[in-house]
């Protein structure tokens, strides 16, 4: 399969990488070659999912990976999983895809550790703390990417208008080196991926959460997390 870095051989170095058109030089390199690549697509809840199907599904094999540890507290992380889980359900029913859902293990405590051990408490969102969570979560997803033979791993991160995507891009293609598959680059917010990401919230009815997901953002945006907590449960109990 392509991989990213034969393509960046062919660019000027000099010039600010757009992740955007080396994703369209890949997918035009896959219609050549007639290939469907199998994606593990990392996905944090499910807004940035939404136009990053309804962009990749055309060009490949998508299962969703939902490997978010750093979500805070746990009755969230279950209802943004859900969440997930039936927009992919509802995606599918609607288009005709045939879209896969996995999640990883939720162990906070890895993430609580990660942030303690290099002092990142106090750093403002989209600091080094950040970089970290990024970084550890496309570690779980490349890892299970190689060891389930998928031909790419990537992110729908890159959709959110308030993530680095270069950093993002940047994290993706130094992990790629330790494991047997290919990083995805990408910046979904392109193409009003972002605006279109918006119109798929309203017409599948999708909740959109308020923080990013962790205790130390929340804190310092005085996010009211015993209100979160309680409209988590409440979802959770009507669901099941
Ligand atoms: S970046 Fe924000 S909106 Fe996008 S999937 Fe992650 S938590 Fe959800
Ligand atoms: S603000 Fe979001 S990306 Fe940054 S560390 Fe917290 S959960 Fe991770």
């Amino acid at each position: 399969m392509l991989n990213i870095l034969d393509v960046l051989k062919t660019m000027n170095s000099n010039q600010k990488v757009n992740y955007d058109k080396i994703l369209k030089k890949m997918i035009d390199r896959w219609q050549v070659e007639s290939k469907r690549p199998k994606i593990l697509l990392h996905s944090c809840c499910a807004p940035c999912s939404t136009y990053t199907l309804e962009y990749l599904t055309d060009f490949a094999d998508i299962t969703i990976y939902f490997a978010n540890s750093n979500i805070h507290p746990r009755s969230e992380y279950e209802r943004r999983k859900i969440v997930q889980q039936q927009f992919v359900a509802d995606f599918n029913a609607k288009t005709d895809s045939n879209v896969q859902f996995l999640a990883a293990p939720y162990e906070p405590n890895e993430f609580i550790r990660l942030v303690k051990k290099n002092h990142l408490e106090m750093e403002p969102e989209g600091g080094k703390r950040c970089a970290s969570c990024f970084q550890m979560r496309l570690d779980i997803v490349a890892r299970k990417a190689s060891e389930l033979n998928y031909d790419y791993f990537g992110s729908a991160l890159t959709l959110s208008p308030k993530k680095d995507s270069q950093l993002i891009n940047e994290i993706g293609i130094e992990i790629q080196q330790f494991f047997d598959t290919n990083y995805l680059p990408s910046d979904f917010k392109k193409n009003n991926g972002y605006k279109r990401s918006v119109e798929m919230c309203r017409d599948y009815n999708i909740y959109r959460q308020c923080y990013c997901g962790c205790l130390f953002a929340a804190s310092q945006q005085r996010i009211d997390l015993k209100q979160i907590q309680k409209d988590a449960s409440d979802f959770l109990k009507n669901k099941y």
